[in-house]
């Protein structure tokens, strides 16, 4: 298919398309929007099976991250990597070294980082050959961006957890949290130092056991955590975790977590509003770590700084839920509407 007939091209900048014979590279980089600054956004390495699917990928991660940026309040723009390649087996320093020639041909129009398949020691391979890199850990400091991320999703739920059931303190507030890895075992953590009350789940069931015993949280099998008798849903799995049949089970009020693209299709925000269920828009409330990646890049590095910054992040919901209040709609198109505000001022 070509690239401007595509259903998920939206005026992107620029796609440039790359490979290197001798290490195996087939890649795609895709630029969305640079209005506020260079773009930046994770390298996926992924074994798509066509080119399409990968074009499909990179196309609407690349968007997505403009919005992300806009409303995280960081001089950035949206861009995103597919590599096309299993990580497990493919991957090599050369194929990195590679990506980051094509990477530093874009002069600093893109900004690359860690996404799924590629690690902070894949960065700093790619890192030999581009200076155009985050992620790479800062003073000693892991480039992990987990811990930052849950940071800005516990302030996103604490915002929504005032507009959506009326209360500031979390202490007895029943939560699910759907999967317990990187970000939302930090989570975890961070709500039960808050008294809240924790139902946990998880496919990896040492993972789950080995989190519930350490905080005293319940723990069920995958499937029961929607059904389970809630305040707050938070999906910190993989994407699509809120379909219709999800929506209609939920006995959640708020829905806020850090999984990326939540919704299994953008009319079921409608849906979650017609059963007032407050969504939290997804982009808005796991940008603690582009948050981090982008103050690493700074030279004025403090954390006292990034945490203020990421804790901006309730703020901002703060406004898009008033805002949803007001005009009686779900504060996804809400988002959408403000970031574009940020990013197309004319618009
Ligand atoms: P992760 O792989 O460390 O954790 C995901 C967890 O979900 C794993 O423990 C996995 O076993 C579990 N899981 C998978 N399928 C499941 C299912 N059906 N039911 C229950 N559990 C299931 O990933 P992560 O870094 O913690 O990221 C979690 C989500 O947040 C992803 O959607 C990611 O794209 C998004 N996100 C992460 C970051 C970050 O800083 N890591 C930033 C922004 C968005």
């Amino acid at each position: 298919m070509s690239v401007f007939d595509h259903p998920e091209f939206d005026h992107h900048r620029q796609v440039v398309y790359g490979s290197d014979e001798a290490s195996g590279l087939r890649a795609i980089i895709a630029i969305h929007d640079t209005y506020r600054g260079p773009a930046l956004g994770g390298l996926r390495i992924y074994p798509y099976a066509s080119e399409d699917e990968a074009l499909t990928d990179v196309l609407r991660l690349s968007r997505g991250m403009t919005y992300k940026s806009a409303l995280a309040d960081l001089p950035l723009g949206g861009g995103k990597a597919v590599i096309i390649a299993d990580p497990r087996r493919d991957k090599s320093p050369e194929m990195l070294r590679a990506m980051g020639r094509l990477v530093d041909s874009l002069g600093g129009h893109y900004i690359t980082a860690e996404d799924s398949g590629s690690s902070e020691a894949d960065m700093r391979v790619i890192a030999e050959t581009t200076d155009h890199v985050g992620g790479l850990g800062h003073g000693g400091v892991s480039g992990d961006p987990s811990p930052f991320t849950a940071h800005g999703v516990f302030c996103a739920l604490r915002s929504a957890v005032r507009h959506g059931l009326d209360r500031d303190d979390l202490t007895g507030l029943r939560v699910a949290v759907q999967g317990v890895g990187h970000v939302g075992a930090h989570l975890a953590r961070q709500l039960h130092a808050a008294g809240a009350r924790l139902v946990l789940t998880d496919v990896d069931r040492d993972a789950l056991i080995r989190l519930g015993e350490e905080l005293g949280a319940e723990t069920v099998v995958p499937d029961a955590i929607v059904d389970a008798d809630v305040d707050v849903f938070a999906p910190c799995a993989m994407g699509a975790a809120l379909t219709p049949e999800v929506v209609d089970r939920l006995r959640a009020r708020v829905v806020c977590g850090a999984a990326n693209n939540q919704l299994a299709r953008p009319e079921v925000a409608d849906r979650l509003l017609a059963r007032g269920i407050l969504y939290t828009p997804d982009y808005v409330a796991n940008a603690g770590g582009v948050i981090e990646i982008a103050w690493q890049r700074r030279g004025d590095y403090r954390r006292e700084d990034v945490m203020s910054h990421i804790e901006g992040i309730g703020r901002t919901l703060d406004e898009i839920f008033a805002r949803a209040a007001r005009e009686g709609r779900s504060p996804a198109p809400v988002a959408d509407d403000l970031a574009r505000e940020r990013f197309q001022p004319s618009a």
